[in-house]
């Protein structure tokens, strides 16, 4: 979600300016039933209205169809050759004209492009919004204390659900369960009020630190997620776990 509000931010650049031709050379990259057919004669001749952003998925709505972009783990948006993540924790540092999978040209001069080696990513009109969560940036705390205490799943698990709160990638919620002191497996609904009210108060503030600091790799633990490495608050031996399906850092110390 911090790599997609930069994008977003990028992508800002495009409002008010006419689509004069798209470019959607990868038909796999199409998603939720969009054809290329639908692109082609849709988009062209359309004005960007607006940029939004509702956890990972980034929406540029026009005058017409509301384009839909999602990013996975390597892609990356680039307007008028304006990257705002020069590179990604799991992607590569080269750029390929190979790896744009979707590009919108505009009048006069500029462009936008979705850059993913690995394809990870996808593009959509009109892509439904009904099924995401509450955006992670904007969940209230007594809202969090009470989606919590519907749910068993390891709280770990259960932020990386987008049907919950949105936008809450591995890193983040490594980063912000880290912060609150809070021991990623433990179930959803045992957390008590301060407990939720700490998470909540560091999801918030990890979500603006990192978005600042330029993206979600730039956390404090991130130096620590590797084999063998120790909690940088106090030292000790960091516990590494797969929880939610994903590698998970945290210290058997200060995380209860
Ligand atoms: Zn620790």
């Amino acid at each position: 979600m911090i790599e997609v509000e930069l994008y977003r931010q990028v992508a800002d650049l495009a409002v008010g300016r006419t689509i004069r031709q798209v470019d959607a050379p990868d038909p796999w990259y199409l998603k939720g039933g969009t054809s290329v057919n639908q692109i082609r004669s849709s988009l062209p001749g359309r004005v960007v209205t607006g940029t939004r952003r509702v956890g990972k998925l980034l929406l540029i709505d026009t005058d017409g169809p509301t384009i839909g972009l999602r990013f996975g783990m390597t892609g990356r948006l680039v307007v008028d050759g304006r990257a705002p993540i020069e590179r990604l924790q799991y992607s590569s540092a080269r750029d390929s004209p190979a790896w744009v999978r979707f590009a919108l040209a505009f009048d006069g001069a500029g462009d936008l492009r979705v850059v993913d080696p690995r394809r990870l990513g996808g593009v959509s009109l009109d892509p439904d919004e009904s099924h995401l969560g509450v955006d992670a940036r904007g969940v209230r705390p007594a809202e969090l204390r009470d989606l919590l205490a519907r749910s068993r799943a390891p709280v770990k698990a259960w932020l990386l659900d987008q049907g919950h709160v949105a936008g809450v990638g591995n890193l983040l919620a490594d980063e912000a369960l880290w912060r609150a002191g809070i021991d990623p497996s433990r179930p959803a609904g045992s957390l008590a009020p301060a407990e939720v009210r700490r998470l909540h108060k560091h999801l918030v503030a990890t979500i603006d630190e990192l978005t600042r600091r330029g993206g979600s790799h730039t956390g404090d633990l991130q130096v620590a997620r590797v084999r063998g490495a120790t909690c940088p608050r106090d030292g000790a031996a960091l516990e590494r776990r797969t929880i939610g399906g994903r590698t998970t850092y945290s210290c058997p110390h200060h995380q209860l």
